[in-house]
This record gives C-alpha cells, sequence and structure tokens, in this order.
C-alpha cells in the first residue's frame, strides 16, 4: 500500500447533504480512497442506503446518537489505510480535490499528525451576509477544523482519536489538534480546496450554538486557562454576555428590594436600578447593532426576517451563554482527566467467552465454564471494576429455545461466576435489524447505562469480529480472546488480542489508570506550518 492511500470517514445525521457529497467523491477524477465509512450518528431509524460507489471498501458503523466525535472515532477504528481523511456530510468535493488531496498527503513530513483542507464558504454575491451565514463563513479561517481534514492513522491510535466528551460538534477538532501538538506532532495545511455550503438553519440557531459555553469550560479544564492562544482559537463574547447579565440581575434585584425599603435607601436603590437597567440597555444594544452592522441593510433580499431574528436572540444569547457557562462549571467541577479515561466496566460475551459454546443452549445443565473465567472474575471484581454479560441469543428468534431457558442458562452462569452486576441479552436474529445485536452498538450502551458508566469507560472481552466491531461502534475498548470459531481476518484487524481470559483482563486491569503519553511543553511547538510553499 503506498503512502498516500487513504481512508474517508464522514460522520452524518443522514441529512440529503450527505448524498451529494458522496457524488462530489465518486465524481473525482483523481484516486479515489480505499475505504468509506459512514458513520451513522441518527439515534434510530432505518439503514441508512449509500449509493454504488467506486470505492473498495464501503461501510456503515451506526454510533446511535453519541455525537460526530463518537462517530469519528468509530469511524477511523474500522479502517486500516494510514491516512484517515475526515469529511463533514455537508461538505462538497470540487473537481480536482482527489488529486490535491493526494499531493498535499506526499508532501507531508512523517512528524505531521494532521493536515487541514482549505475551506471555502460560498456567500450570496447580491446582499450582505446574514448572522448565521457570516458564522460559518469563519470557518474558512479556524484552524483544524474537521470539514476536512486528514490525521495519520499512528497519530490517531496514539492520542486514542477525539474526546468523547464533546457531545457536538465543537472544540472537539481543535482539543484533539492540541493534544497531538503537544505530543510533539505537528499540523500542516494543505492545498486542496473543499467547499461548505451554508446550511439551512431556523431562527433558533444563534442561541442553540451558545450550549459550545459549556465545552469551553471542557477545553479549561484540559488544556489550562491559555487554551484559546495554544489552540488558536479566537477569544469569544462571553465577557461581554457576562457583563449583560450582571447588569440585568443587578438591576431587577434593586428595583425588588428597593419596593420593600424605607424612603431613604430606596432612592439610592432606584439610582443603582437606573444605572444598571441603563448598562444593561447599553450592552444589549451594542450586542445587536455588532451582529446587524455587517448584515443586509433594510431593503434587501431578507432583512425583515434578520432584523427580528437578531433582536430576539440578541436579548437571549447573554443569559443562555451564561446558564450554559455555569451547567459546565457544574459538570467539570472536579476537573477532568486525560483522554480516554480510565476503565470502569468489563463487559463480557458469553458464549465461547466465559463458557464453552453450547450452541442454542437452553439447559442449565449443559453450562461448562471456561477454566480460568472465575479467577478473572473475581480479579475483575477486586479491581473495582463493574461487570456485564452482553450476549447475542438469536435461538430465541430461532424458536430455538425460549427466554425462560435464557434467564435459567444465564442465572446458572451468574451463580458459578460469582454474580455480574448486568446481564444484557439480544434475542432477535441476524435479519430484524435491531439495534442490539452484535455487532450493533446497543447492548453496550445499555449495559454501560444499568452500570452507571459511559461507553467509553467500558471494555468488551469477546471471541468473534461482532464482539470487537459492537466495541468500536459504541466506543467501548475491545479485547479478542480468539477461539477455534475465531477467523484468521477477526484476529487480523482486532485492535487487541490476547492468549486467554487472564490476559485479557488484565489489559482491563492495567488500563483503570490513568493514560501515558509522551507530553511535551506547548512552547517549543511551531504553529500550523504550511505543508507547501
Ligand atoms: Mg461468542
Ligand atoms: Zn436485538
Amino acid at each position: 500500500m503506498s503512502g498516500e492511500s487513504y481512508a474517508v470517514v464522514i460522520p452524518s445525521i443522514g441529512r440529503p447533504s450527505l448524498f451529494r457529497l458522496l457524488e462530489t467523491l465518486a465524481g473525482q477524477d483523481g484516486p479515489l480512497p480505499v475505504e468509506l465509512v459512514v458513520a451513522d450518528d441518527r439515534r434510530a431509524g432505518d439503514r441508512l442506503r449509500l449509493p454504488a460507489l467506486a470505492i473498495e471498501r464501503v461501510r456503515v458503523v451506526r454510533t446511535q446518537g453519541r455525537g460526530p466525535a463518537a462517530a469519528r472515532n468509530a469511524g477511523w477504528r474500522s479502517v486500516t489505510s494510514p491516512w484517515v481523511v475526515f469529511l463533514d456530510d455537508d461538505v462538497e468535493l470540487p473537481d480536482g480535490w482527489a488529486h490535491a488531496l493526494t499531493d498535499d498527503l506526499r508532501a507531508t513530513a512523517s512528524d505531521v499528525a494532521g493536515n487541514q483542507a482549505r475551506l471555502r464558504v460560498p456567500l450570496p454575491t447580491h446582499r450582505p451576509p446574514t448572522d448565521w451565514e457570516r458564522g460559518t463563513a469563519g470557518l474558512q479561517d479556524a484552524a483544524w477544523a474537521t470539514a476536512d481534514m486528514a490525521y495519520r492513522r499512528e497519530a490517531l491510535e496514539q492520542l486514542q482519536g477525539f474526546d468523547e466528551r464533546f457531545p457536538r460538534a465543537y472544540r472537539e477538532d481543535a482539543d484533539l489538534a492540541l493534544r497531538a501538538l503537544r505530543a510533539g506532532w505537528r499540523l500542516t495545511r494543505g492545498e486542496r480546496v473543499t467547499v461548505h455550503p451554508v446550511r439551512p438553519a431556523d431562527d433558533l440557531v444563534s442561541l442553540r450554538v451558545q450550549r459550545g459555553n459549556a465545552d469551553d469550560v471542557l477545553m479549561r479544564a484540559l488544556h489550562g486557562p491559555d487554551w484559546r492562544t495554544d489552540g488558536d482559537v479566537p477569544r469569544g463574547a462571553f465577557p461581554r454576555h457576562l457583563a449583560t447579565v450582571a447588569a440585568l440581575l443587578s438591576a431587577t434585584a434593586s428595583v425588588i428590594r428597593g419596593a420593600h425599603a424605607p424612603r431613604k435607601p430606596r432612592r439610592a436603590r432606584s439610582r443603582v436600578a437606573l444605572l444598571a437597567g441603563s448598562a444593561w440597555a447599553l450592552l444589549t444594544a451594542d450586542f445587536l447593532r455588532r451582529r446587524l452592522q455587517p448584515g443586509p441593510r433594510p431593503g434587501a433580499e431578507g432583512w425583515a426576517g434578520e432584523y427580528r431574528r437578531m433582536l430576539v436572540t440578541s436579548l437571549v444569547i447573554p443569559p443562555a451563554a451564561v446558564v450554559h457557562r455555569i451547567r459546565g462549571t457544574w459538570r467539570w467541577r472536579h476537573g477532568a482527566v486525560a483522554w480516554p479515561p480510565p476503565i470502569r466496566a468489563v463487559l463480557f460475551d458469553r458464549d465461547g467467552t466465559l463458557v464453552h459454546d453450547e450452541p442454542y443452549n437452553g439447559d442449565p445443565a449443559k453450562v461448562r465454564l471456561v477454566p480460568e473465567a472465575r479467577a478473572a472474575l473475581d480479579a475483575v471484581r477486586a479491581a473495582g471494576l463493574r461487570t456485564a454479560v452482553v450476549s447475542n441469543q438469536s435461538g430465541i428468534a430461532r424458536g430455538l429455545i425460549t427466554p425462560d431457558q435464557v434467564h435459567a442458562v444465564n442465572d446458572e452462569i451468574d451463580r458459578q461466576l460469582g454474580g455480574l452486576d448486568t446481564w444484557q441479552y439480544c434475542p432477535h436474529g441476524p435479519n430484524d435489524r435491531c439495534d442490539c445485536r452484535k455487532p450493533e452498538a446497543g447492548m453496550i450502551l445499555s449495559a454501560a447505562k444499568a452500570l452507571g458508566v459511559e461507553p467509553y469507560e467500558c471494555l468488551v472481552i469477546g471471541d468473534i469480529g461482532a464482539d470487537v466491531e459492537a466495541a468500536v461502534s459504541a466506543g467501548a475498548r475491545a479485547v479478542l480472546v480468539p477461539t477455534a470459531v475465531t477467523r484468521q481476518d477477526e484476529i487480523e484487524t482486532a485492535p487487541r488480542v490476547a492468549a486467554d481470559l487472564t490476559e485479557a483482563v488484565q489489559i482491563a486491569i492495567r488500563a483503570t489508570g490513568p493514560p501515558v503519553l509522551p507530553v511535551i511543553e506547548l512552547a517549543e511547538v511551531t504553529e500550523v506550518t504550511e505543508a507547501r510553499p
């Protein structure tokens, strides 16, 4: 495989723009990716049907609504190419993109973790852009935006990919870039151009993006108070929003308390109320003016809607920003450990992993534990880890066994193993297209929920590729313990392979500490450097 062979990973929520992107990818006359993964991050819904593409390996992994960071991780963990190109599902690739990408990757030195495309956001030419259009156009200058960013697989493996504690498409890209720089990698900008059209948005989009204020708290917890400077992230408007809200609260408090005060303090309080109220009005008017000034003038197409949107949201955004900041401060009040957080739970496959596989067994008397199973479970419990079983039981759908029989067998295994914290099984067959049957993520997500841990705090131990794939889709770590039924390709593609259950649980127990990564001071690191003159 040449150094420039690449995989494309697209996190998607099934927007129509995904199919437009795939069209522009398929239409490239340059080298196409050898692998394409669409990480379908919708919570539910029909399977995504992709059009036929001249790409060797095309896959859809379903990440069940865990956010773009988690979807991208499931995507890159499902490919083997040395380069992984992350594309957002709302970009379009102009002609010549694949050639330019190949040139970009070829020009990239071995100490470069990632190479970013140049984004172009087409704006209307017949009138000034709206607030939302200007916001999208801001992507053109954003450092390390993952709308089109190629990462070296080796770097993704070392850094364990995107931090899944960032729940939306916000800051997860800057976080990964900062960790790459700290680990001694460089990041470069390529010459390829990717088009990012402004997608339609409703009236409250500028209000919703305020949720990112909570993610900024996580950035600070992870990267320290200078994270904006270090990460090349522009200052936000938060200090102004905070001042606006403080003025509003102070005016309101003075009015309320003044009403209950004797006459003299009442006059003082009403002066305070007037001052604070004026400050709030001035700050709000200034915020509104700054949002309207670069936008469509009265008379231009759509100006009235834009004025209405800006007026309403300018009143609500400052308090929303403060509320989300408080929410984030509460969520991360104890700080945040480095990504990935330690393992807190071990999820075992049942048949072939904990017990010798007796196909469609409905008889507790036929349960035969794997010899080292009990000792392995004891070790896991002694390490303070939670335990679960995640087991496909399609014998139920096939009419070969009843749920009661499955329960009886599970109870017997649970007794012999000294009790596990939760049992999850899927009663469906391979053609039922449920969300729970491995390789789908469902059982791992529900086990994590039952145990009160996050999916990325789980490690799955199983004996076949479906166990590993389910773990990858769910964002859990995985260890394969091969048996006679394990295929060679499943062994080759597994992220970790252990000889037996004892070795597998030792891997889990070792992962209960903080991750060890080389860390260098950012002062020694060059900022974004140009890939080519
Ligand atoms: Mg099995
Ligand atoms: Zn199922």
